[in-house]
């Protein structure tokens, strides 16, 4: 069986990740499983979804000499120039745990988009996949994306970061009222966790 470690201090996204690559036959480790959970995570300078995912898989990777797969993900917001992107976990600068920064963060975007009509509420999760082998070579990269628009206030209580506030294009409903199986089949994670699964299969063939 294929192996490989999740590096990810959000269990939310380890999960998400490991129901699509469990059904493909990987087995998937946290970071608290191989004894990394303390690691410092390494530093996001990148500009891109694409560059910080590549970051932190080539960086654990070379540290735990162990394959990784790392996601850097954030919401577009179309009536605020593509804000948060890249900065979307930190956005509203507010310190303190996981969920009192997505509180905040949410709080935010209510207060920026509020006045905007509906069809300007326009936005999409992005999430961007790298895989780095044990030896810290980047090996596969995928991306994935969900489109939606932002409501006018939280709904449902599954999921994290801005689900409550995230409504689905094709149903209107929010994301945090999908069960996790039907996030994971539309959503920008699924879609970019079985896009890089796929990638991987093939090197695996190509190298037999
Ligand atoms: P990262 O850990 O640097 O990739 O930060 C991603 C941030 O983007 C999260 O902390 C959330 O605020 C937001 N985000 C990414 N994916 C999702 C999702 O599936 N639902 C809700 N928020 C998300």
């Amino acid at each position: 069986m294929h192996e490989l470690v999740v590096a990810s201090g959000n269990p939310h996204k380890v999960e998400e990740v490991r129901s699509v690559l469990d059904a493909l036959g990987w087995r998937v480790h946290s970071l608290h499983d191989v004894g990394a959970a303390d690691m410092p995570e390494p530093e996001e300078t990148g500009t891109t979804f694409a560059q910080n995912a590549q970051i932190k898989a080539v960086t654990y990777a070379s540290r735990i000499k162990r394959m990784v797969l790392a996601d850097d993900s954030g919401l577009v917001v179309d009536a605020l120039g593509g804000e948060p992107g890249v900065q979307s976990a930190r956005w509203a600068g507010v310190d303190g745990d996981r969920a009192t920064r997505d509180a905040a963060n949410n709080a935010k975007l209510l207060d920026l988009l509020a006045g905007v009509p509906d069809a300007q509420r326009t936005a999409r999760f992005v999430c961007s996949m790298c895989v780095a082998s044990s030896d810290g070579t980047r090996i596969a990269q995928s991306e994935g994306v969900f489109h939606g628009w932002i409501g006018h206030e939280a709904r449902g209580a599954n999921g994290f970061g801005y689900d409550p506030l995230f409504r689905v294009r094709s149903s209107g409903v929010s994301s945090a009222e999908l069960t996790p199986q039907q996030k994971n089949a539309m959503s920008h994670r699924g879609s970019a966790t079985r896009a890089i699964a796929h990638s991987l299969a093939r090197l695996a063939f190509a190298a037999q």
